[in-house]
């Protein structure tokens, strides 16, 4: 099959579809890859990279989407990529389509066949191709808190591991699922002391085993919320109702039971947010104050570090890509949880969820 990669059109977007090695991985099973020039210079791999990788470079996007059966992206696309779609075209990359209905429409008139990484499932009934911005969001909300809390950005002045004879700051993660575990794992590293919060039982003994129990984990409830924040520095909001607007676990007026100059990490605001004070926020000005409390609201964390993303992403796709390139459409009458990610083939809505929130037919 014949793949291609455009280079990513949306604000700010530096991952690519394709890594040079995951482009050597598809010409190694006799596949080629056409790539628009420039499309990897957001992880540092030139043209040459692709090209020594096995791919040819074309000169814009119009070519790749004029030669590829397959589009393999990252964000959703856009107008004018929507534009060049067509019927008996793959396309595989995130979507979010349920809140999207212009998007939807250009899709739909495309004709082509759209894989959304989003709602492809694993035989546990996770997310796979969610997962791994999961772990890079985690990880990076305790940078991100280590930078806010620093004394010239509104912080409390705090070093998160204090030092031998200092107390180490106090982190609360609310959600213990993969942004609350990895948030927690990067806490505990530095020698921050750490409290999980989480409304699943099953998941904080889950947690308890994996941490060795260094880190507190409590049942969820208003009141434990109340009590957490109130001795925190930091708190992270990573919680998720599938399918749903994200919670408001934190009140304004609860901020006023906060240390001034504590941070919260709303990791869930492309959910809405889990904090009542919490509206998105971009790399460029990630933080503000309200009452005394820094709030840090990146919608899109993973695009701060595009290079780690990219890789992430690549190792979790490749193999569903690799499938989708040897078999065409058959690969999904051959594994129900790619057929999963269908959302959209020639012309019809075949992902119930979606077509429900759009008010479409299925
Ligand atoms: P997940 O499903 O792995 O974990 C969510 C956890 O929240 C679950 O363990 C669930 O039991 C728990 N939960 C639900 N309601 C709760 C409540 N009231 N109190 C405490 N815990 C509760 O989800 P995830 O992959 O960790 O993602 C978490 C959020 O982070 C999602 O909204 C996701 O979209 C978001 N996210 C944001 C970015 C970003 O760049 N801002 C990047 C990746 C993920």
């Amino acid at each position: 099959m014949l793949i291609g990669v455009p280079k990513e059109i949306k604000p700010h977007e530096y991952r690519v579809g394709l890594t040079p090695d995951s482009v050597r991985e598809y010409v190694a099973a006799g596949h080629e890859v056409v790539i628009e020039t420039g499309a990897g210079a957001g992880i540092g791999s030139g043209d040459e990279d692709y090209r020594r990788a096995g791919a040819t470079i074309a000169p814009d996007a119009a070519t790749v989407f004029a030669q590829a059966q397959m589009i393999v992206k990252v964000k959703e696309p856009q107008p004018e990529e929507w534009a060049r779609l067509r019927q008996g075209q793959i396309l595989f990359t995130y979507l979010h389509l349920a809140p999207d209905p212009e998007q939807t429409k250009g899709l739909l008139a495309s004709g082509c066949t759209a894989i959304a990484y989003e709602t492809v499932t694993d035989e546990r009934g996770h997310l796979p191709l969610l997962a791994p911005m999961s772990e890079v969001a985690g990880r990076l909300a305790i940078e991100a808190a280590g930078t806010a809390l620093r004394r010239f950005n509104g912080g409390r002045g705090l070093l998160l591991g204090g030092v031998p004879g200092v107390r180490p700051a106090r982190v609360v993660v609310i959600g213990g699922g993969v942004v609350g575990t990895h948030a927690a794992r990067m806490a505990l590293g530095l020698g921050a002391e750490v409290s999980i919060l989480d409304r699943s039982i099953p998941r904080l003994r889950e947690l308890d085993e994996l941490l060795g129990g260094r880190a507190r984990t409590r049942y969820s409830t208003v009141a434990s919320i109340d009590q957490e924040i109130a001795e925190a520095d930091v708190v992270v909001g990573a919680v998720l109702v599938p399918g749903a607007a994200a919670p408001k676990l934190v009140t304004r007026a609860a901020l006023g039971s906060m240390k001034r100059g504590a941070v919260l990490v709303d990791v869930a605001i492309d959910q809405g947010g889990c904090f009542e004070t919490s509206h998105a926020t971009t790399h460029d000005a990630p933080t503000y104050e309200i009452d005394g409390v820094i709030h840090y609201c990146v919608a899109n964390m993973p695009g701060a570090v595009p290079l780690t993303s990219s890789h992430a992403l690549n190792n979790a796709t490749l193999p569903f890509g690799l499938a989708l390139a040897r078999n065409g459409l058959r690969a999904l009458e051959a594994d129900a949880h790619l057929l999963r990610g269908l959302n959209v083939h020639e012309g019809r809505i075949t992902n119930a969820a979606v077509a429900d929130s759009l008010g479409l037919p299925f």
